[in-house]
């Protein structure tokens, strides 16, 4: 391609993909990004950043801006069950300026990191949706269609974009940009089981919930948490299964799915309930999914994923936006300083060192995070530690640690090192 468009079309502007264009654009690319929603728009998210998404933030040049507004310092940490609740201090991050971890809403996270990509020189095509790629790396061309405006009629054609580098960035719960939501684990196109998890968020205000303390939700047939966020709402977000939801629906007798988990919440978490008690609906239920926790292979050779699109851990460890913001550093780092000649043949090596790069970095929380669902999902293996944790609570302490929520900005260099064969620097040097 003599000259493209672009040198890299981000698709989907959520953390993954904003902060993927932000380091690009400062590294001196050419980028573009295309966004199906407009914003401000909220997210099925807990919206709860520990300490090392913070670090990031601060990194991409927005922690000032978010820190203003976002909720209170998050010291403390709460195990709930259906009649249990475990209290203890959340481990602080011994290193950096955060300590604690803060949640700030989705609506103004995602704005603002837009913004700043905006202000860096990034082409931003919003809303518009892409809906089909082709070509090879080097020389794609995305065909995207933009939404069209209130009381405006919808475009006929697609547009184009030519680019020389796509990044996927457009999360895992929605349909795929290139072709169809297939399921990660066997390439064959996902169908609804029973098992699946969907996720549900709303914001309420004049809650009871303790500011500053996160309780993480165990639930029959799920888990989630609470927390107060920025403007003094507090976030409600869960997980729950597809039949357990199916078995509330009628239970409550409501068309709402949404209104069904509220129910829910409130019936099988007293601690829920207690702190909803009076409380105002802020915002409406939300709901996603199914979730498809584990890596995903990308399905186009050359096509670079961040984000969820890559790894989607479960959320009940909140480490979902610190995966994102982090899968996004490693592909800037490999991808470094945009050289004067795109060497298309370096794509391949790039796209095989970040799969490994984020296989490396992230496998622990990945497998901590399955763990800590399986538990919050049974019961009396809930309670039983609850128990346990009400008599001991530095054992939730450090469950939390171990849920990395100390962890500040480090990353080791061995999550960058080049598949064999590789050049030092992926791309030529200018
Ligand atoms: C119930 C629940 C609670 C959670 N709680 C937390 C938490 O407390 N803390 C935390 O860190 N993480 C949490 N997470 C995880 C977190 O929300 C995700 O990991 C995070 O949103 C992933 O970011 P992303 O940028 O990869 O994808 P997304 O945030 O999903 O962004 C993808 C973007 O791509 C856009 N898009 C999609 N397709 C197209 C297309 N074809 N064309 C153009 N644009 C497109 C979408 O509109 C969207 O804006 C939670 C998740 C759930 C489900």
């Amino acid at each position: 391609m003599s000259h493209p468009d672009a040198d890299v079309l981000v698709i989907g502007a959520g953390p993954a993909g904003a902060s993927t264009a932000i380091r690009l654009a400062r590294a001196g690319w050419r980028v573009a990004i295309i966004e199906r929603s407009p914003y401000p728009r909220q997210k099925v998210c807990g919206e709860c950043l520990g300490p090392a998404s913070l670090h990031r933030l601060h990194e991409l040049g927005v922690a000032d801006r978010l820190l203003d507004a976002a909720g209170p310092e998050i010291r403390r940490v709460a195990w709930m069950t259906r009649y249990r609740t475990a209290i203890a201090d959340m481990p602080p991050c011994p290193t950096g300026p955060y300590r604690y971890g803060r949640a700030i809403g989705r609506d103004l996270l995602d704005a603002v990191l837009l913004e700043r990509a905006r202000e860096l020189g990034v082409r931003v095509i919003q809303p518009a949706q892409a809906r089909r790629l082709y070509g090879r790396p080097g020389e794609f061309v995305c065909e995207y269609r933009s939404r069209p405006a209130l009381g405006q009629r919808p475009r006929a054609a697609d547009e184009r974009i030519s680019v020389a580098i796509v990044v996927d960035a457009h999360g895992s719960w929605e349909r795929e940009p290139v072709g169809g939501k297939r399921d990660p684990n066997d390439g064959s196109p996902a169908r609804p089981h029973h098992s699946d998890l969907l996720g549900f968020k709303a914001t309420f205000s004049d809650t009871r919930l303790v500011s500053g303390l996160l309780p993480v939700l165990s639930l029959p047939g799920g888990y989630g948490g609470m927390v107060v966020s920025d403007r003094g709402r507090t976030t409600v977000a869960c997980c729950i299964r597809r039949d357990v939801l199916r078995d509330w629906r009628s239970r409550t007798a409501t068309d709402s799915a949404g209104a069904a988990v509220e129910v829910f919440l409130r019936s099988t978490c007293h601690g829920v309930a207690a702190a909803l008690d009076g409380a105002r609906l802020d915002e409406e239920w939300k709901s996603i999914g199914p979730l498809r926790p584990g890596f995903h292979a990308p399905k186009i050779r050359g096509v670079l994923s961040v984000g969820n699109a890559a790894a989607e851990a479960h959320p009940l460890i909140g480490e979902g936006i610190c995966m994102a913001l982090e899968s996004a550093t490693l592909l800037a780092s490999l991808l470094g300083e945009r050289p004067s000649h795109l060497d298309e043949s370096v794509i391949g090596d790039v796209q095989e060192a970040h799969i490994r790069a984020i296989r490396v970095a992230f496998a622990r929380r990945m497998r901590m995070a399955h763990f800590y669902s399986r538990l919050a999902m049974r019961q009396r293996v809930a309670t039983a530690l609850a128990a346990l944790m009400q008599l001991w609570p530095p054992a939730l302490t450090l469950a939390a640690q171990f849920a990395g929520k100390a962890r500040g900005g480090e990353m080791r260099e061995r999550f960058l090192r080049l598949p064999r064969g590789a050049e030092a620097r992926p791309f030529p040097p200018g």
